[in-house]
């Protein structure tokens, strides 16, 4: 059971959340992380106290540490700063909850110090995944995920002994705002059309690979590299209540799955405490009130995002990296109007198209691969 927390990146969706939760648990808080939501962090630090907190643009560090003269709080500007608030010696637990890839390095700062990773940041594991991975199971750091889908995989694992007996995963989702769309309505769908999620409220990143179903295509990989199964027992559905965040096929036949109303503060909760459960204040899933579960085959046709990434993961390699940063790049160009809703999936296409996939990659490598996944998305954005 967690003590004490370290926050990468509390003033987002996930962040503000694990903070409740902290609240509601009890639980101190060591380190607090955001890029530069100046106000809130000083809100944050006042009311949790944590011996430190970074703000990864400058010019908002230095704001912070006029803000909180007063206060016994250490600030930090820069993006190596995260990796100091991930190794915190105080902190038994690393909430994991920038978006991007930029949570790399932090993460593997917070497994060096062997600390627990309640891990939220999803694009770390799709680019690192082997890496982390490896360097988790050296250290003995436990990765606990955030992600709903993971979540109530891990939860339906508890007890498993031998992942043998695993026959396929079977990831819920919901489809999105655009589900139900024939590809020319959907490509008429803005930036505004795509922040309006059915179900959940998150950040703006997540909330587009949402409506692409790029998110999903990243929870494949995701699920391969926390629980090392190969994509072809990695299956997704479309479930558009999203009371059931995910499933576990056994070799017997049985399937277990969870179920709840779509709050994330559980799977956060259940990150801090398990393998012990804690009291939730929320009103729980009523049966008889929630609306017919269904299940349904994605269309991967309107929804090509996610077939491209399958396709990443069955490359390997540093393709998965080269997907994430293409993405990362066009969702930002999206995000600006710049570029309409399939030009996502045509300029990550172009990027994975020019780049190899390079076996077992370095850090280095994959940081690489990044990078350049990006130029090319800028480049053909620009030409
Ligand atoms: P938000 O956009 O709401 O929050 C992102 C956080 O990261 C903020 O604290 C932000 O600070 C900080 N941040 C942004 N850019 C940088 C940067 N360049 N360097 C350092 N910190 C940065 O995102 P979410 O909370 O929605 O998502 C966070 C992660 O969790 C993502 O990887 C997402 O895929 C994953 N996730 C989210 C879910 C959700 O329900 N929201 C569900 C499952 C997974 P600032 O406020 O100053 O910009
Ligand atoms: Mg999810």
């Amino acid at each position: 059971m967690t003590n004490t927390i370290s926050i990468l990146g509390s003033t987002g969706s996930i962040g503000r959340q694990t903070l409740d939760v902290a609240e509601q648990l009890g639980l101190n808080v060591a380190a607090l992380t955001a890029h530069s939501s100046v106000e809130l962090v000083e809100e944050q630090v006042r009311k949790f106290r944590p011996r430190l907190a970074v703000m990864t643009d400058e010019a908002a560090a230095r704001d912070l540490v006029v803000r909180l003269a007063d206060t016994e709080t250490k600030v930090l500007g820069g993006t190596a700063a995260l990796e100091e608030a991930a190794a915190m010696p105080e902190a038994d637990t690393v909430v994991t909850a920038v978006v991007g890839m930029v949570g790399l390095k932090p993460t593997l700062a917070a497994i060096g110090g062997k600390k627990r990773i309640a891990l939220a940041n999803k694009e770390t594991l799709v680019c690192a995944g082997e890496i982390v991975m490896d360097a988790a199971e050296r250290s003995g750091a436990e990765i606990v995920p955030v992600d709903s889908e993971h979540s109530a995989i891990f939860q339906c694992l508890q007890g498993c002994g031998d992942r043998r007996e695993i026959k396929r995963l079977i990831l819920t989702c919901s489809g999105g705002p655009f589900f139900g769309m024939s590809r020319a309505e959907a490509g008429r769908m803005t930036k505004k059309d795509a922040l309006k999620h059915p179900n959940w409220k998150m950040g703006p990143k997540i909330t587009v690979d949402c409506a692409t179903l790029m998110n999903k295509g990243l929870e494949v990989i995701e699920a391969m590299h926390l629980y090392r199964l190969p994509l072809s027992q990695v299956d997704v559905v479309i479930h558009r209540q999203s009371i059931v965040h995910s499933l576990v096929e056994f070799r017997d036949g049985a399937v277990l799955a969870q179920l709840g109303t779509p709050d994330m503060r559980l799977p956060i909760r259940y990150a801090m405490t398990c393998p012990e459960r804690g009291e939730n204040p929320a009103e729980p899933l009523d049966l008889l009130r929630c609306p017919p579960l269904t299940f349904t085959e994605p269309d991967r046709a309107v929804f090509p995002c996610l077939a491209l990434a399958e396709a990443a993961a069955a490359r390997g390699g540093t393709a998965c990296a080269v997907l994430n940063g293409a993405n990362e790049e066009a969702v930002r160009l999206f995000l600006l109007d710049r570029i309409g809703f399939y030009d996502i999936f045509h300029l990550t296409e172009k990027a994975m198209a020019a780049l190899p996939a390079v076996e077992n990659p370095t850090l280095e490598e994959i940081l690489e691969a990044d990078q350049a996944a990006r130029e090319i998305v800028s480049k053909e954005y620009l030409a």
